[in-house]
């Protein structure tokens, strides 16, 4: 049984691999971010403490998403497996995980802070309907304005270089000491996040053959 956990900086494309990855497992993709995403739309008591704590930019607290996981962990279609994306984040959610369960796989995507800076800062979003571009990736067929509607295309605040910073800063101190933490089990798997989306995919898929 696959219990695998997905970790990254922002940039890495951690998301788009995990989905591809569940997919050809046949096992579920579970997303600490959506668990989150859900109890706030839900308005559940966990979501509605937590919201403001998120929409300013932070982390909830520790105690509050482990409880989460170990909640989701438990749905009977994780029993035979699962991907873990956007958790652990740091050594102590990693310890309260190793309660629950030990990860058979660490799958490590490798990406520096100025690939990561380079890739965010190209993003770009339609300011009326919401649409993603890229400048290089996925350009608008008219630079500037969105191929559907003629809005304008800008920069998120969440993709500009001293909030990308900040939160790569966090990834560093934060969750890269978790390599250390399961190196000595052989489990973790190092993967270069610079190479294209399905170079990347084959890569992971390997490690599985
Ligand atoms: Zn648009």
């Amino acid at each position: 049984m696959y219990r695998i956990l997905i970790l990254g900086p922002q940039g890495s494309g951690k998301n788009t691999q995990a989905e591809l990855l569940a997919k050809k497992l046949g096992i579920p993709m579970i997303s600490a971010g959506d668990l989150w995403r859900e109890e706030i739309a839900k308005k559940t008591e966990f979501g509605l403490k937590a919201e403001p704590i998120l929409a300013a930019g932070n982390l909830a607290p520790n105690e509050w998403t482990n409880e989460l996981m170990i909640k989701r962990l438990a749905r009977p279609d994780a029993s035979a497996g699962y991907i873990v994306n956007g958790y652990p984040r740091n050594l102590a959610q990693a310890q309260a995980f190793e309660k629950i369960a030990s990860p058979t796989h660490v799958i490590e995507l490798a990406f520096s802070d100025e690939e990561a800076i380079k890739r965010l800062s190209g993003r770009r979003v339609c300011a009326v309907c919401g649409r993603n571009y890229h400048l290089i990736y996925s350009p608008p067929q008219k630079e500037g304005v969105c191929d559907i509607d003629k809005g304008a295309l800008v920069l998120r605040d969440d993709d500009k270089p001293e909030a990308v910073r900040k939160r790569l800063e966090i990834y560093r101190n934060d969750t890269e000491p978790l390599f250390n933490f399961y190196q000595p089990r052989g489990i973790v798997h190092t993967i270069n996040a610079a190479q294209p989306i399905e170079k990347v995919f084959e890569n992971i898929v390997q490690i599985f053959s």
